[in-house]
């Protein structure tokens, strides 16, 4: 039996894998039953044959990254091996374990049920992103039973925090785990056709504008923080026409321009009265960075144009705090990886497949930018993501499974 059939005649334990974990509320924040989740994924792991560990992300780690009333949530990362006799390359999947919060009103009660219906599994979690844990599971299940060897090394990580920054998921795995890959695919970003080579950057700030306080009879006699806040976001305008001319043309002829959302969180100052002049007002940036630009220049850049800005408005004064980033991913699909990798999507899907890049950041630039390797994003997928009956498809899942075995057996790095 080859490991596409085996995997065909076990859809139902990839739905009943799925469904278990689904079943395990992962909700991030604020880190919810992540000890259970990463038993129950060491054990399948280990179960399919890997060498696995599971680790505990230390108290100081926590004490420094996590909000304080996380602190009772501890954080771990699972790893999983498969050392392959003559393969000189180790090819790495990776997947984060936590889901979004839950909110409204769900078709079947519960919103992790994992309850079926006309092909479709529904549930948090499902799309994003616990259909790859089940779908890779299920290929190396397939591998095993089979007897197929994969033609690398194979390395497997389940990660935390992948909904708030990944600090302590992925990023802790790229900087502390006992990992070697040589290329590695992030589970999510790519489906259907789409495989993904890149994803934008981000840089979030937050702009604070000082003005003074004064009684609402005599606004003369105050600044405010309000009426300046505005002028500075709508000068803000010419800056937004100007990165529009900037472009990069993904590998599927997209065209992407760099984008400013502003505003994201605003607020006003203590004390805010309808009789009071406003003395402080703040917005968020959120500027997307464009896989061909760095998160370094386009924060210095942002900033720089926030000051030449506020100093054109009269008595406009800011300060500008950093809230965090992240890096882009871009990797050339021109490498032998891709190129597999793409065979494989058609092959098995029987239509051909393209390389796209993402608007939304994932994990994928950890490994391509931190440990430099060919990364690329492929899974599952789903609908509803972060929303009410976010659900995943039997047959993507399915697809996925035999992508993914596929490409364990066929590509040797
Ligand atoms: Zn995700």
């Amino acid at each position: 039996m080859s490991p596409s059939a085996y995997i065909d005649a076990h859809a139902a334990d990839l739905v009943a894998l799925l469904q278990n974990l689904v079943r395990v509320p992962t909700v991030n924040p604020p880190g919810d039953h992540y000890d259970t989740i990463t038993r129950l994924l060491a054990d399948e792991l280990a179960a399919a044959g890997l060498k696995t560990r599971r680790f505990t992300i230390p108290r100081a780690l926590m004490k420094t990254h996590l909000p304080p009333d996380q602190h009772r949530f501890p954080r771990y990362n699972v790893l999983g091996k498969l050392a392959v006799r003559g393969a000189k390359k180790t090819l790495h999947f990776n997947a984060h374990y936590d889901v979004v919060p839950v909110s409204g009103k769900w078709k079947h009660g519960s919103p992790f049920s994992g309850a079926v219906e006309r092909g479709w599994i529904y549930g948090r979690g499902t799309a994003d992103m616990k259909g790859s844990h089940a779908s890779l599971l299920l290929a190396l299940r397939a591998l095993r039973a089979t007897g197929v060897a994969p033609k690398t090394h194979i390395e497997v990580s389940f990660t935390a925090d992948e909904e708030t920054d990944s600090e302590l998921g992925a990023g802790w795995l790229v900087k502390h785990a006992p990992i070697r890959p040589d290329y590695a695919i992030v589970m999510e970003g790519g489906e259907g056709n789409g495989i993904c080579c890149g994803h934008n950057g981000v840089v979030w700030l937050n702009v604070t504008v000082h003005g003074r306080a004064a009684h609402g009879s005599r606004p003369d006699q105050g600044i405010n923080a309000l009426e300046k806040m505005a002028a500075l976001v709508s000068a803000l305008d010419a800056y937004k026409k100007s990165l529009a001319k900037r472009t990069f043309t993904a590998p599927d002829g997209t065209v992407k321009t760099p984008t400013l959302n502003i505003g994201g969180v605003f607020a006003s100052g203590e004390g805010g009265k309808i009789n009071t002049v406003p003395a402080l007002a703040s917005f968020s940036i959120d500027r997307r960075v464009l896989p061909i630009e760095t998160v370094a220049d386009a924060e210095r850049e942002l900033r720089a144009e926030l000051g030449r800005v506020a100093k054109a408005i009269p008595q406009c004064r800011i300060t500008v705090d950093k809230v965090s980033d992240n890096h882009p991913s871009f990797s050339p699909p021109s490498d032998a990886f891709f190129v597999t990798m793409a065979d494989c999507v058609t092959r098995v899907r029987r239509e051909k497949s393209v390389f796209r890049t993402s608007y939304g950041f994932n994990d994928m630039h950890f490994f391509a930018h931190h440990l430099k390797i060919p990364t690329l994003g492929y899974g599952p997928g789903g609908e509803n993501c972060h929303a009410i009956d976010e659900r995943a498809s039997v047959r993507e899942l399915v697809a996925s499974a035999k992508i993914y075995a596929e490409l364990m057996t066929t590509f040797a790095g």
